[in-house]
């Protein structure tokens, strides 16, 4: 996802306004958009400016219910439809989304802030979950093999897990819905869908891109609401349910963990971060450089692998430093609809709170402010983009998900040491390796405990990739080979020696 400014004007009023007319507010149930059960309604604010989008229909437990009965009903008949059909449905979604990617990119950009050259990288990768898991879906391959003993065979299959609830954060609002449905469709399973209350609408406009590429009704329902609770709570106790993907925070993910096990679940799990970023001394600081920028600020830092301890080894951290801090201060901070803009506000107040919490404590601690340090002054919730050095090893900041614009820098000066450093967290999910030494980078990969590694690269994340964390990170792996397989269950059949005897 580019950091560069977008090339086109600045988005009219009328255009905004037209855009956000088109997008559904029901519920979506059994294929039809419906008011909430009670009547009632939420509202999605601009986090650049703090005005209301748009007023959404808030499910209630009841609405979930439905939209599990939906889903319960449409199953059977959706496991069996012809892969090559769930296929094209997939991939007829891929070539809508590119061709409303103008639509995709400004929603995202109105409700969760990302500058529109971001959101539309963002249209570019979510789509691809859609193509990608088109062309996985005629090849979700079983086996035939002859037992050891040479008499008997076994036969083994893969089915669609069931119906699943897949919850979504705000942060990557429709890549984040891609990435579960996509699989979810191609391996047979039906859903119901509940996006971040603060960014719901792209995926209100996502779910009505799906009724047009052909999805039946009742496959995907969507049940966007102010109560996260009130839609999981029912579903998760509801035996008719069969597994749980979600992208969030560690400790919502842990509360799900805990009520998914009442009917033992499958159980998806995408949590946080707290991404290393190491760059030894044989590293091309130039690209390091660059990779720290993308690394760091791809949604403003609002990302699971978002860069968020930048380890540098002593000799080349002044420089490092430097660099990094005089391409920080040179990104333009704006309203993402602006054409100048590189760096949107953050979500919310509280999330801009947080993040100036964290700075001051690291600066009370030793930290030195290279560039940045501070809220911006005025509407929205915007924050410098800010390059700590000096930061102390036990520093606050260098422990959790910073979730914004901020760049602790601290060094070390052994490879053992800087091992150490990486794995002294309970995330595990992405992390970034400088060095112009192959060898290196494939020990160091191999000693450090996370999901994924990039080597000499800021942003990794791609849709034939598997995508996911160890130790507090989560549990499973979205895209890639291994996506399809979150959404099947493996049957054996044992088959007895077809010869007789
Ligand atoms: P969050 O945990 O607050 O919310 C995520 C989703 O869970 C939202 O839809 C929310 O409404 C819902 N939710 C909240 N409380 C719930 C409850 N008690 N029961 C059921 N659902 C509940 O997270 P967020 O603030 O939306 O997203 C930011 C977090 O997500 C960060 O920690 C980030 O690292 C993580 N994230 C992880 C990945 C990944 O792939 N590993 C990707 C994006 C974001």
């Amino acid at each position: 996802m580019s950091l560069a400014p977008s090339l086109s004007p600045a988005v009219s009023s009328e255009r905004e306004a037209s855009l956000l007319a088109s997008v559904p507010t029901g519920l979506l149930i059994g294929g039809e958009w419906r008011d909430a059960s009670d009547g009632g309604t939420f509202d999605v604010h601009d986090p650049a400016t703090g005005k209301v989008l748009a007023t959404l229909a808030s499910a209630t437990s009841e609405d979930a219910v439905a939209a599990l009965d939906a889903a319960d009903v449409a199953q059977a008949a959706w496991a069996r439809t012809a892969p090559r059909v769930r296929a094209e449905i997939l991939r007829r979604a891929f070539d809508l989304v590119i061709e409303r990617a103008e639509d995709f990119a400004l929603l995202m950009t109105l409700e969760m802030g990302k500058p529109l050259a971001e959101a539309r990288g963002e249209v570019t990768y979510g789509a691809e979950f859609l193509r990608w898991f088109s062309e996985e879906t005629a090849r979700d391959y079983g086996r035939y093999l002859t037992t050891p003993e040479g008499k008997n065979k076994i036969l083994v299959q893969h089915k669609p897990v069931g119906p699943c609830l897949l919850i979504t954060p705000w942060n990557f609002p429709l890549a984040m819905a891609t990435r579960k449905v996509a699989p979810a469709v191609a391996a047979g399973c039906t859903m119901v869908l509940k996006p971040a209350k603060l960014t719901p609408l792209t995926s209100q406009y996502f779910a009505h891109t799906m009724i047009d590429a052909g999805l039946p009704a009742g496959v995907l329902n969507v049940v966007s609401s102010s109560s996260a609770s009130g839609v999981s709570g029912p579903l998760l106790k509801d035996s008719r349910l069969r597994k749980v993907s979600f992208t969030g925070s560690t400790p919502v993910g842990k509360r799900l963990m805990v009520d998914a096990a009442q009917n033992v679940l499958r159980t998806s799990l995408e949590l946080g971060g707290n991404a290393p970023f190491i760059v030894f001394e044989d590293a091309d600081l130039d690209a390091a450089v660059e990779g720290a920028v993308a690394a760091k600020m791809r949604n403003m830092g609002e990302a699971c692998t978002a860069a968020n301890r930048f380890l540098v080894h002593a000799s080349v951290a002044q420089e490092f430093t430097r660099k990094f801090a005089a391409a920080m201060g040179a990104l333009t901070t704006g309203r993402g609809t602006d054409p100048n803009t590189n760096v949107g506000p953050l979500i919310d107040a509280g999330a801009r709170d947080d993040v100036h919490a964290l700075v001051s404590a690291a600066v009370d601690a030793g930290a030195v402010a290279v560039t940045g340090g501070a809220p911006v002054d005025g509407a929205g919730y915007f924050y410098q983009p800010t390059v700590l050095a000096d930061v102390p090893k036990d520093a606050a900041i260098l422990g959790q998900e910073i979730f914004g614009p901020v760049a602790p820098v601290t060094t070390f000066t052994t490879e053992e040491e800087a091992i150490k450093l990486a794995n002294a967290s309970e995330y595990g999910l992405a992390s970034y390796l400088y060095s112009r030494d192959l060898n290196r980078l494939l020990r160091v990969a191999e000693q450090i405990e996370f999901g994924m590694v990039g080597f000499n690269a800021g942003v990794i994340s791609n849709a034939a990739a598997p995508f996911g964390g160890v130790k507090q990170s989560g549990l499973g792996r979205e895209g890639g080979s291994e996506g399809i397989a979150e959404y099947t269950t493996t049957q054996y059949i044992g088959i007895a020696n077809p010869y007789g005897s």
